[in-house]
């Protein structure tokens, strides 16, 4: 089958992705999806407690604003509702092939066209937009002898609804923003909880509320109301960016707010010193919680401060020597980040390999033309995530970008669009000028930075408003054609 644009994901990317092309009249789109649901993170993610920390009303698309949020910070479920939601409202079924899972994708110079082999079927288009997600494979430590283990393993991100907690004993491997989540409900139903934590996080008040009945309907009665309220939502979380970028007022301020936090829920001084992070707050997410530090600080959760290095029968062995009898191993291990999977499945001009030219590191220009890959956008791909803002406001934007793109391909009759070399670097570079000095390279471990480069690479380091005011302006030049030096 050839279609002028397959999207490769139907989560919040590939969302966006098809309701721009549909809403700028390109529907020759397939989406292709190898779940058999749309919602990607949101989909996977249902682990008890699995909720967002960015407030319901700014985690959602500005083209698409929900009256009808319930909670400050909505749960896992309710914004799989929504995104399943918008997918149906914005005509996107019809084209997803769910339970497909594309297994190559090809430049061919000679007909101009992306060939898309899948489980289901082969593909050719033109345009090829991946947008299979940055937080979808898991990571799991490698274990020595971890065949040996005989309890029940599951990722968090991989939760089995049909596993009862009740009455087991359960470690939690990781204190990353899932593990903050899930921890106070699985030390509410298992017998014995033991958490390992090898770096402490930063955490701060969640302060969750429910939207009233009354709230709802005002934002359902004036479209006008409910954007100035996203808009305000916005604009408070941009001003955690100078926090990052500045070690001044901004940081000292969220780091006593974190460190006020801890010392008000947790009052053993032998147990805060040990939740107490060795890092600059910032470096890792920032985690939002009211129930973690008193699950811990309660007894029903027992902390293991070193990390997990072995398993043994039904034994977890910590790089402090201690074991643990459990029946259950829960991973809260995080995601495989700065090497996405697909990138080894992705050949573009001459047959180059994406995750060979990303071999140091997820590079592109405008964050989605790579080169040597013609008429292939990434989205969520290198320097595309935020930590103190919205997913959706990223998201977004790079799917009008690829929008705006693919119209102008029509409208100048332009049948090939690629970055330069040049053009890549110079992003690059610019991106790696701005992380200078942030709080992100100021040297603990994250998924942000990738290991082999020790360049953040997943990140964006300027503020949401920059982000989309560069994409805009790429937007304006003119369209980088292969032979062409494109401006950075
Ligand atoms: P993560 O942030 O990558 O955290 C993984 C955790 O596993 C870290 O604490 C890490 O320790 C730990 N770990 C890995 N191997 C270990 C070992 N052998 N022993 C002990 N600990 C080990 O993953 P995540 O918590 O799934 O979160 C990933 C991202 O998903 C978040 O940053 C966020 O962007 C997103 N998320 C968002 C929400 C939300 O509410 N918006 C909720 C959940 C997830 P170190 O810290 O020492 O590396």
């Amino acid at each position: 089958m050839d279609v002028d644009t397959i999207i490769v994901g139907a989560g919040i990317a590939g969302i966006a992705a098809g309701a721009q092309l549909l809403r700028a009249g390109m529907d020759d789109v397939v989406i292709l999806e190898r779940a058999h649901d749309v919602g990607g993170t949101w989909r996977d993610n249902v682990y008890p407690g699995v909720a967002c920390d960015i407030p319901s009303h700014l985690y959602a698309f500005s083209f698409r604003p929900n009256p009808s949020w319930t909670q400050r910070y909505s749960t896992g479920s309710e914004i799989q509702d929504y995104l399943r939601g918008v997918a149906r409202d914005e005509g996107l079924l019809p084209r997803i092939r769910f339970g497909t899972d594309v297994t190559d994708m090809a430049w061919n110079d000679d007909d101009q066209r992306w060939k898309v082999h899948t489980s289901t079927g082969d593909y050719s288009c033109r345009t090829l937009i991946l947008a299979a997600g940055r937080l979808s494979e898991p990571k799991s430590p490698e274990l020595p002898n971890g065949e040996s283990f005989t309890g029940t393993v599951m990722h968090s991100s991989r939760w089995d609804p049909s596993i009862d907690l009740t009455g087991k004993r359960v470690a939690v491997i990781g204190t990353g923003a899932s593990a903050v989540q899930l921890v106070p409900h699985v030390a509410a139903t298992a017998a014995s909880t033991v958490l390992f934590q090898r770096s402490a996080p930063f955490v701060v008040p969640r302060g969750d509320a429910p939207i009233s009945p009354e709230s709802q309907a005002a934002f359902a009665a004036d479209a006008t109301t409910l954007t100035r309220h996203r808009d305000t939502l916005f604009t408070e979380a941009e001003a955690g960016h100078a926090a990052r970028v500045e070690d001044g007022a901004d940081r000292a301020a969220l780091r006593a707010t974190a460190l006020d936090h801890l010392a008000t829920q947790v009052p053993d001084p032998d147990l805060r010193a040990q939740l107490t992070p060795d890092y600059e707050i910032g470096c890792k997410r920032v985690l939002l919680s009211d129930d973690y530090y008193p699950a811990i600080a309660s007894g029903a959760v027992q902390l293991e401060s070193s990390a997990l290095v072995g398993v043994d029968g039904n034994e977890v062995i910590a790089a402090s020597g201690n074991r643990f009898e459990i029946d259950v191993l829960v991973l809260a291990t995080g995601f495989t980040t700065t090497r996405p999977p697909y990138a080894k499945n992705v050949r573009g001009r001459d047959g180059r390999v994406l995750a060979d030219h990303w071999a140091e590191g997820m590079t592109a220009y405008a964050t989605m033309l790579v080169a040597g890959f013609p008429n292939l956008m990434v989205l969520d791909g290198p320097n595309a995530a935020l930590g103190h803002n919205s997913a959706f406001v990223m998201l977004e934007a790079q799917a009008e970008l690829a929008a705006a793109l693919i119209a102008r391909m029509g409208i100048e009759s332009v049948d090939v669009i690629e970055a330069s070399e040049a053009a890549e670097r110079e992003w690059t570079a610019r991106v790696d000028a701005a992380s200078t000095g942030t709080v992100w390279l100021s040297g603990c471990r994250s998924w942000y930075v990738d290991e082999r480069s020790g360049r953040l690479t997943l990140l964006w380091p300027g503020t949401g408003t920059e982000f989309r005011e560069a994409l805009r302006a790429v937007a304006e030049q003119p369209l980088p054609v292969a032979s062409q030096h494109i401006p950075a």
